[in-house]
């Protein structure tokens, strides 16, 4: 694996690359890997040509400032990790790489998904995000991005990105990588104790709960009851919202539409997503 810590030098190695024919995935991580990420590796790798992740903890998505100086950080093991899994490309590189003294923010026009759900919770978030996804790509001009499931919103954001900034690599989102108990696997789960861990296994049976009871007609109970699953094991709850495929919430169910529950929790302060796709 070759890893890049220059913009410059990576943008001009990918160019060449590209030139000679071959197709480029890119995994853009905030690093403290798991088999999440390592998925996305693996499915750039049996469809690219050349598969690049990147590395960032990117402070501008952070409205928490304490979530951003606990964010775990293990580079050794992520360098051998995308070894071991075949990774061709790492771009690493500093706060001043990617934000140099001439960056000027631009405000993204995302509309209302902008400010429900994660957005409601973290203001400026998704700003921060667009900003840091609009740089990697014009640093990595990949064919395909490979996304988590695991964050839809952001998924959805980024596909606003790619349409209102005319990018034009294709988006594919994987499906979410679970732990045994359904916990969806995340970075931030390092800050768990195992105790802690085993209890977030509640938030999957929320999901699954809504998933395997859901009715056509009024969500109310449904919700509460899915709620009681994931406080009684001591989480606190942020939202857990049962919403279009556009993420807008929705309080009556026809039995037809295509719809999806997203949560948000807090086990010890530390701040937890999932998803999971209805019907
Ligand atoms: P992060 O390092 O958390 O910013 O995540 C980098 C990429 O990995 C994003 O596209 C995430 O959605 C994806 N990802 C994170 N966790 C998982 C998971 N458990 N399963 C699949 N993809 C994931």
């Amino acid at each position: 694996m070759i890893i890049f810590k220059e913009a410059k030098n990576i943008h001009e190695y990918i160019q060449s690359k590209k030139e000679s024919g071959l197709s480029i995935g890119f995994v853009p991580t905030m690093g403290a890997l798991h088999k999440g990420h390592l998925s996305l590796i693996n499915k750039s790798k049996s469809a690219e040509t050349l598969t690049v992740c990147s590395i960032f903890v990117n402070p501008t998505q952070f409205n928490n400032p304490e979530d951003f100086q606990k964010y775990p950080i293990t580079i050794e093991e992520d360098i051998r990790l995308l070894e071991m899994n075949g990774c061709d490309i790492l771009f690493l590189p500093s706060y001043a790489e990617i934000y140099p003294h001439h960056f000027l923010a631009k405000n993204y026009e995302l509309g209302k998904i902008e400010t429900s759900l994660e957005g409601a919770s973290r203001p400026g978030h998704f700003q921060g995000v667009c900003m840091v996804v609009e740089i990697l790509l014009s640093i990595i001009d990949c064919d395909t991005l490979y996304l988590g499931q695991k964050d839809l919103q952001q998924c959805l954001i980024i596909k606003k990105l790619i349409e209102l900034e005319n990018i034009h690599a294709k988006l594919v989102i994987s499906e979410t990588i679970r732990e045994e108990n359904g916990l969806a696997m995340s970075s931030r789960n390092k800050r768990l104790t195992l105790e802690e861990q085993k209890k977030a296994g509640a938030i999957y049976q929320a999901l699954n709960y809504i998933k395997q009871n859901i009715q056509p007609g009024t969500l109310d109970e449904l919700k509460f009851h899915a709620t009681n699953l994931v406080t009684e094991n001591g989480i606190e709850k942020d939202y857990l919202e049962i919403t279009n495929l556009d993420l807008i919430p929705i309080q009556n169910w026809d039995g037809i539409k295509k719809i999806v529950v997203l949560t948000a929790v807090t086990i010890n302060g530390v701040r937890l997503i999932d998803n999971m796709i209805l019907n």
